[in-house]
């Protein structure tokens, strides 16, 4: 029989019984009830219809939770109520009424994931969508919301979408709280303006500000698949920066070389993106101005080789950008690991998904880990506390706290112990809600 996780729902009871007289009433055996996987969302169908599922005080009892800022924490109950965190206590304290046992599945906060691009997908060619291929705009925003769907499903609860237009209605429907999906913070689109004056950028910056870009996206350097040579200047970036931050938007800037970086750097912008070819003397610069790092070392390359004959000859995708970026794999995992021992730099988690990466973001941290030799545990406060602090959301999301919104997963197995269980998310709940609920594999 499996144990974990439990659903039990109980909603007359006002006081939690102790945990062993619940489970005898209501264990799938005495009751004769459905196994546990069989009833993903009982705490949803329970709620009378127009009532918010928020409305019930669900306990998350657990014996392994990793809290995100790098804490384990055993036998507690975590107590949720109108979306968000209520309390943290000793297992069986906890007071609700719907319960969630979990022995062999380890809580975590939901993972984030701070550069993905939700629009790409493969169109009904097969191929990585382009204009060879008619599509309507509803086709278009359904494989958007599929992309959204794998996403939430493998544990990312939020992501930095870097970004396209249509990725504002997506954000709106995932807010009204029916299409499953991540949180979605999107900068709706891109600066790159190689030829554009200060002024120019400005405007630009301002034009996503009223159209209500999360984040401002920048290309200061090409691709890795052609060099990843600068193409703005200080002056350019200082005045997208500059801009930016008067109006209290955070800018995430693709820079692949040192001299991009540097300049982003120098200009106070937010995040260096990719920065595959990054040396020490620049990293030790983006520690010391307090920029956050997201180095994306393997799923982007992984995902491109795997399916290689759906990107060639589309767009830039040649056969000699493919063998560029097969020259950069090692290279961009030396850098990561020079980065690992630059102190105070802030190594934040991004994957830049494509169209075929979605919903396997989890495969950068095993690899990080793995292959670059961070700490699990490290990989893990990247990818959830350090994240949300690289989005301006600590206080909201990206630990496991009072106050903090309930975006919560669970792996089959200890990931700080063993990394490859983020491939193993059995439950995942996004502010309160829970969207998944697997019964464990037992071994
Ligand atoms: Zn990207």
């Amino acid at each position: 029989m499996t144990h974990s996780p439990r659903l039990v729902s109980f909603l007359l009871t006002v006081v939690l019984l102790p945990c062993a007289a619940v489970m005898a009433m209501y264990s799938p055996s005495a009751a004769g009830s459905p196994a546990p996987g069989a009833l993903p969302s009982h705490s949803l169908q329970s709620v009378p219809s127009g009532q918010s599922p928020q409305a019930v005080t669900t306990v998350l009892r657990a014996a392994t939770i990793l809290d995100g800022t790098g804490l384990t924490l055993t036998d507690r109950d975590i107590v949720v109520r109108d979306g968000r965190i209520e309390a943290v206590v000793p297992a069986g304290e906890g007071r609700g009424t719907a319960l969630y046992e979990f022995d062999q599945i380890t809580l975590l906060p939901g993972l984030i994931d701070t550069h993905v691009h939700m629009e790409w997908h493969f169109d009904r060619s097969g191929k990585l969508r382009s204009r060879a291929v008619e599509e309507t705009p509803e086709e278009a925003i359904l494989y958007v919301a599929e992309n959204a769907w794998v996403t939430l499903q493998g544990g990312v609860t939020t992501v930095q979408s870097v970004g396209s237009r249509s990725e504002a209605a997506l954000r709106g429907a995932i807010e009204r709280g029916l299409l499953p999906g991540p949180r979605i913070l999107t900068s709706l689109g891109s600066i790159g303006g190689r030829n554009a004056t200060p002024d120019e950028l400005r405007s630009r910056v301002a034009q996503f500000a009223e159209r209500g870009a999360d984040v401002i996206k920048v290309f200061a350097s090409a691709s890795i698949r052609v060099g990843g040579t600068p193409t703005l200047s200080q002056e350019q970036l200082d005045a997208i920066c500059g801009e930016a931050r008067a109006r209290g938007l955070r800018v995430v800037v693709h820079a692949h070389g040192p001299v991009s970086a540097q300049r982003t750097a120098l200009a106070g912008c937010t995040a260096v993106e990719h920065g595959a070819l990054l040396d020490r003397e620049t990293l030790e610069l983006l520690a010391e101005r307090g920029l956050y790092y997201d180095p994306n070392i393997d799923l982007i390359f992984r995902n491109y080789f795997e399916n290689k004959d759906r990107y060639l000859g589309i767009g830039g995708y040649t056969e000699e950008g493919f063998e560029q970026m097969r020259q950069a794999v090692p290279k961009a995992l030396a850098v990561f690991q020079e980065a690992l021992t630059v102190p105070g730099l802030k190594i934040v988690f991004g994957t830049d998904a494509v169209a075929g990466a979605h919903g396997r973001n989890y495969q950068e941290l095993v690899y990080r880990s793995r292959e670059g030799g961070q700490p699990p545990m490290d990989t893990i406060v990247s990818a959830t506390s350090l994240a949300a602090e690289s989005l301006g959301m600590d206080g909201e999301i990206g630990s496991i706290a009072p106050g903090l919104a309930a975006d919560i997963i669970g792996t089959d197995g200890d990931p700080s112990r063993d990394i490859t269980a983020l491939g193993r998310v059995r439950f995942v709940m996004k502010g309160g809600r829970v969207y998944r609920n697997d019964p464990a594999q037992r071994q």
